[in-house]
């Protein structure tokens, strides 16, 4: 079945066997999904910041909002 990329709307060709919390890449963008709903098929952009595991940069408390 296809799925549109919520970033690019590419179409994207979602094994059906895909479960809830997998996930899969975009090939057009690259950015990462994951499955939020299995029926009917919804993805979302996986928005979570990496650190490097030599320099994990602890958040400050810089309050400034
Ligand atoms: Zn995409």
């Amino acid at each position: 079945m296809a799925v549109f990329c919520p970033e690019c709307e590419n179409p994207l060709d979602v094994d059906d066997e895909l479960e809830e919390g997998e996930t899969m890449q975009c090939d057009e963008c690259g950015v990462e999904l994951e499955v939020v709903s299995s029926d009917p098929m919804e993805l979302a952009v996986i928005d979570e910041p990496r650190y490097e595991d030599e320099d994990p940069s602890p958040i400050s408390a810089d309050e400034e909002e």
